[in-house]
């Protein structure tokens, strides 16, 4: 197959580009949506949530090279034989391109790794992972004007189809390359530059810019909801090419209105702080504090407060 621009062999056949075509239209994309949707002004400093994989390694490779100021941030769940090599990969990428790099561990938030955790709790790992995920990085990015995400369409769609079978119209409103309550106090912004590219977009750029990471994925993600939804999208998406596409498109072009109906009947609750951390939540007790005591971890304190 050949170039479809100037007929050099191919690096991607959808569509048909060869390296160098392939290389300045991803970026373009990825540049176009920063553009487009107002995702980052001038001066603004930048927290990038890294986990070592390819999304979030891509999207530090492609903010520092425009020129913005980027810290990378990473959450040390406490995963044996996963997330301790995505992490030695990450501080020496940032390392050998001078990029900052926080670390912050569950350890040292709640007084346990993840797989401590695990032990003892019948819920899902996914679950209580994200909750202390969102939380770390939401109390830790306070000091950044953005944090940027390396969510790709992928994963968008299945965070649209997610929240769309769970009938979760508050959460629906709040997706899209710009997400989350970005009013509330004590809230860092988060943004998508990803948004419009594909996962296999996404390998292929990191593949052919030495990007690549060939790590396995999380042991844990076979038991959630999510991978059900990511596998159920890919063989959809085998027999009608496009779909996932489609899919986050016409999201978007619902995103007005769904916003809209989420103010218009109360869904978007006035964001309060917990009573016990005081991170922002909409509940009394945020989600982070509840699992904690479930879990009878100990009681992670708001920096500064
Ligand atoms: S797959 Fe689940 S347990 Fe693993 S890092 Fe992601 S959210 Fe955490
Ligand atoms: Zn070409
Ligand atoms: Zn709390």
């Amino acid at each position: 197959m050949r170039c479809r621009k100037c007929g050099e062999r191919t690096v991607f056949s959808s569509p048909a580009l060869c390296k160098d075509h392939f290389i300045s239209a991803f970026e373009k994309k990825v540049y176009d949506t920063i553009d487009r949707y107002k995702l980052i002004s001038r001066g603004q400093r930048i927290a990038v949530a890294c986990s070592g994989g390819k999304d979030s390694t891509v999207l530090l490779h492609l903010l520092q090279k425009r020129g913005y100021d980027v810290t990378a941030m990473a959450i040390d769940e406490g995963i044996a034989g996963y997330r301790d090599k995505t992490l030695a990969f990450l501080r020496r990428f940032c390392f050998e391109r001078g990029i900052p790099l926080q670390v912050h561990r569950y350890q040292d938030a709640f007084g346990a790794s993840l797989d401590h955790m695990m032990q003892r709790s019948p819920r899902k790992p996914c679950t209580v992972c994200g909750v202390f995920r969102r939380y770390l990085l939401n109390r830790h990015a306070r000091d950044f004007d953005l944090l940027a995400l390396g969510h790709n369409l992928d994963d968008e769609a299945q965070s649209i189809l997610m929240n769309l079978l769970l009938n979760n119209r508050a959460v629906l409103s709040r997706l899209g390359p710009k997400a989350g309550i970005v009013e509330a106090e004590g809230f860092t912004p988060r943004i998508k530059p990803l948004y419009l590219c594909r996962e296999k977009e996404v390998m292929a750029y990191s593949f052919i810019q030495n990007l690549l990471t060939d790590f396995t994925e999380c042991p844990n993600i076979v038991d959630s909801f999510r991978a059900e939804v990511r596998d159920f999208l890919n063989d959809h998406e085998a027999s009608h090419p496009g779909f996932k596409e489609l899919l986050v498109h016409e999201y978007l072009s619902s995103l007005p209105r769904l916003q809209r109906q989420a103010k218009d009947s109360g869904d978007l609750e006035p964001v309060g702080s917990c009573s016990l951390c005081r991170e922002p939540s909409a509940a009394a007790v945020c989600r982070a504090c509840s699992l904690k005591k479930e879990i009878r971890v100990s009681s992670p304190e708001r920096q500064g407060a």
